[in-house]
């Protein structure tokens, strides 16, 4: 297994320590063949990209792209900030991104007060290693299947991560709407029984290092291990061994 891409990577614009020089730099090393940046989104209360900082990522994607010669991807990691599914990238910013990716945070400004549970709700229950409440599970799983709905979401990441929701339901929405499902370099999210259930709604997925540091770019040691664990037929990955994933977003865009 080798990783062709790696589609979510954060610099300091969002909680990230290197440059994005430095983060493609590293991708080209590991002979990748592009690399995303993709900042958490502008509601994240501490870590968010904030809109008058767009224009100058994009520059500097675009210099080191240039420089290196590599695809340097402007990407955005938007938070989910309701059971509605509404996400914090609006229309009116999808000209200045190439990559769509989405996923639940804790710290960030929800839509409506109801809406805090899906983020602080699940993240002290995670936090206290408290058992699941139905009521909260459903509520997030809404949350992700109505944004992939609504939403032309390239990936949902981590799928999961500090959250509780019904990951089988989450993919089968993914399937059906061409959005990738993340396998995190950093921790499996999901179980092996669960993404073994995963799995099978025949939906797809990619696999990423979320880097916060340059030595974490093309870091998928733990998602390999996973995939491999649990035996996730390796044609259903689309950004490994030579492959390229074809993304719902870029399409999207063709047709606004
Ligand atoms: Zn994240
Ligand atoms: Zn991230």
């Amino acid at each position: 297994m080798q990783l062709t891409a790696d589609f979510h990577t954060h610099t300091p614009y969002s909680h990230g320590k290197n440059t994005v020089f430095e983060n493609a730099q590293r991708a080209k090393e590991m002979g990748l063949s592009a690399v995303a940046i993709t900042e958490h989104g502008f509601s994240h209360v501490f870590f968010g990209i904030r809109r008058r900082q767009v224009d100058s990522l994009i520059a500097e994607c675009k210099a080191a792209e240039e420089q290196l010669n590599i695809p340097v991807l402007v990407g955005i990691e938007s938070n989910i900030r309701s059971i509605a599914g509404g996400v914090d990238l609006t229309e009116a910013d999808y000209e200045k991104f190439d990559i769509f990716l989405a996923g639940i945070h804790d710290v960030i400004k929800y839509e409506h007060l109801s809406d805090c549970k899906i983020g602080w709700g699940n993240l002290l229950r995670w936090r206290f290693g408290m058992k699941e409440k139905p009521s909260l599970v459903k509520a997030s799983t809404e949350a992700y299947i109505n944004a992939v709905k609504n939403h032309p979401i390239d990936v949902l990441t981590h799928l999961n991560f500090r959250v509780r929701s019904d990951a089988v339901e989450v993919a089968k929405c993914c399937r059906d709407y061409g959005t990738y499902l993340e396998l995190s370099g950093k921790k499996a999210h999901l179980s092996d029984e669960e993404l073994d259930r995963v799995v099978q709604t025949g939906v797809r997925f990619v696999v990423n290092s979320d880097a916060h540091s340059v030595d974490r770019i093309g870091d998928v040691a733990r998602a390999f291990e996973q995939i491999e664990r649990v035996g996730v037929p390796l044609d259903r990955i689309d950004n490994i061994d030579g492959r390229m994933p074809s993304f719902r977003f870029a399409e999207f865009k063709k047709h606004m």
